[in-house]
């Protein structure tokens, strides 16, 4: 069987670094707040190329707590709308939901899924104060035109960069195009720790600092709270086991590119789309794939021919948010292309360690399928 995404293979690569890191943490005597994240942040920001990374315990909370963090610093209030693909991970639109704002889907391009800057305009109304661009399966969303589109209307922007570490356009990484950025380093991400956490990245100073005080009960100073905080800290043992991986993840990058691109120039069958159509060679060269989703009106069967032939594949994501009922009120709203994407999109196997040999392999059972 080859496994959509061989987590432990992947591990088992950095074993003694990790265990010798782990060691470190445990001999140190000091387990939350300590030097292992501070170095983790500041090699992250310096990847990312931002001024600021602030460690907190998941992908998700580092989009709440920073939405959260522009309400304390009175940059947006309770109803304000922000624009969030309507094909996105759930998590993008909870964490809009969990700050009392008002999420507003806003349909993709079908071929690049990511947001539609020509449909972003038109949602914009006099209540948005948020864009929320997400990089879907590691790609960047076209970030020159939404900023531009920001920049006119004066809205803040948020990337949701949990797929898409080191994506880059124009030479700019995912994290220092728009005003903050979340990431999440949950272990199946292009840089996962060994359990939950996540960053956000930032180049305002006065943004990292509400962050710091958000993520530890509201405090800068021990027993001092000057705002309502919770507990999303990224320990010190998690801090450890990312520093160790940072450092692999443009060679994993490279890894990842060269499986694509077997599945981009092998795969030929006319029940099949493959992604980037559409797209020149400068953004497929900046993709860093964190996962590889074809196309098919014939899904389900391709799904189970792929898996009788011993290859695993998974849908990123079977039900659009408007259809899910966490948002019954909007079960009733019709978003065509989110719904076809979401009845047509499967993921094939991609990961750092798949052989080239294992991608032709399904590649060419891909060639063979019929219905
Ligand atoms: C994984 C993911 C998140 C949430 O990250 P967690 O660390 O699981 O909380 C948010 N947005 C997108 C697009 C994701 O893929």
């Amino acid at each position: 069987m080859i496994p959509f995404l061989d987590l432990k293979n992947i591990n088992q690569q950095y074993r003694a670094e990790l265990i010798e890191a782990c060691t470190q943490v445990i001999d140190s005597g000091w387990y939350i707040g300590g030097k292992y994240l501070e170095q983790f942040e500041q090699n992250f920001a310096a990847y990312c190329g931002s001024q600021y990374a602030i460690g907190v315990a998941n992908g998700l909370d580092a989009l709440i707590l920073t939405l959260r963090a522009w309400k304390e610093l009175g940059k947006l209030q309770s109803g304000d709308e922000v624009l969030v693909p309507s094909n996105t991970y759930i998590a993008s639109i909870l964490a809009i939901s969990a700050n009392d704002l008002t999420p507003i889907l806003v349909e993709p391009d079908p071929q690049g899924f990511n947001l539609d800057p020509q449909k972003i305009e038109a949602a914009i109304t006099a209540k948005t104060k948020v864009i929320l661009p997400v990089h879907l399966y590691g790609q960047l969303a076209q970030m020159p035109e939404i900023m531009t589109i920001a920049k006119k209307h004066k809205l803040l922007v948020l990337e949701d960069a949990a797929q898409a570490h080191g994506a880059q356009i124009q030479g700019l990484k995912a994290g220092v195009w728009g005003d903050a950025a979340g990431f999440s380093f949950y272990p199946g991400k292009n840089l996962g720790a060994l359990g939950d956490a996540g960053a956000i990245t930032t180049n305002d100073a006065e943004l990292a600092m509400m962050l710091r005080a958000l993520r530890n009960y509201g405090s800068h100073e021990k027993y001092k709270n000057l705002v309502q905080g919770v507990n999303s800290r990224l320990d010190e043992i998690q801090a450890a086991m990312l520093d160790v991986k940072l450092k692999y993840l443009d060679v994993e990058i490279t890894q990842r590119r060269a499986i694509a691109n077997v599945y981009l120039t092998q795969i030929e069958n006319s029940l099949i789309q493959l992604p980037l159509q559409n797209i020149d060679a400068l953004t497929y060269k900046q993709h860093v794939w964190h996962l590889f989703v074809i196309q098919t009106p014939h899904r389900q069967a391709l799904q189970q021919y792929l898996e009788a032939h011993g290859v695993q594949t998974l849908i990123h994501y079977p039900i659009p948010p408007h259809q899910q009922q966490a948002y019954r009120e909007w079960n009733h709203l019709s978003f065509p292309i989110s719904e076809q994407l979401h009845s047509q999109v499967l993921s094939l196997p991609l990961g750092p360690t798949l052989s080239i040999e294992d991608a032709e392999k399904i590649a060419q059972l891909c060639n063979a399928f019929r219905v």
